[in-house]
């Protein structure tokens, strides 16, 4: 269940080391996209999976997303267009504009889905997602086969690859 990326991947690793059982006391899942931008892009052409991708800001400014073959060539998000276009030559990177409509739609997709998983639902960032899980137990032995479970469906529906983490909090660590 690797791939996980941004904020959340600390607090997946620690929770999901050990299994959880889900029981009836205060308990959430944060639902995360990865690299969003980038795998809202790659979900409608083929063609940019596999290959490094950036989307770039508003006129095209500087990297918002990156796919990992980006992250894994060190480049940072918020940089600049014009410091990686020797990058973009060396590595063959395919630079987007950002498209805000696509994604806003894609978010909505994905909250929609999730709202199916809990009534509970707390829309954190455009890709980000709260699910309170108490009192929910009996419809999941653990936490990973309910994450697994999440994860199967948002990218069946919506090619999208999730993470999610899980915490007696909404801020456990
Ligand atoms: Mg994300």
């Amino acid at each position: 269940m690797g791939g996980c990326s941004g904020n959340s991947s600390t607090f997946y690793r620690v929770i999901m080391s050990t299994d959880i059982t889900l029981v009836s006391r205060p308990l959430f899942a944060l639902v995360d996209v990865n690299n969003f931008y980038v795998s809202c892009e790659r979900a409608f052409n083929p063609h940019l999976i596999n290959r490094p991708v950036v989307v770039l800001s508003n006129n095209d400014g500087c990297a918002v997303a990156r796919s990992n073959e980006v992250k894994a060539l060190g480049v940072k998000m918020g940089t600049p267009w014009f410091q990686l276009k020797d990058l973009v030559r060396q590595h063959g990177i395919i630079a987007l504009s950002s498209n805000y409509t696509l994604y806003g739609d894609m978010s909505d997709r994905v909250m929609t889905i999730l709202r199916d998983f809990s009534p509970y639902v707390e829309v954190y960032s455009i890709d980000e997602c709260f699910l309170g899980l108490q009192g929910l137990g009996n419809l999941w032995p653990t936490a990973t086969d309910m994450g697994q479970s999440i994860r199967n469906r948002i990218h069946q529906w919506t090619s999208l690859p999730v993470c999610v983490g899980f915490g007696a909090t909404k801020t456990e660590r």
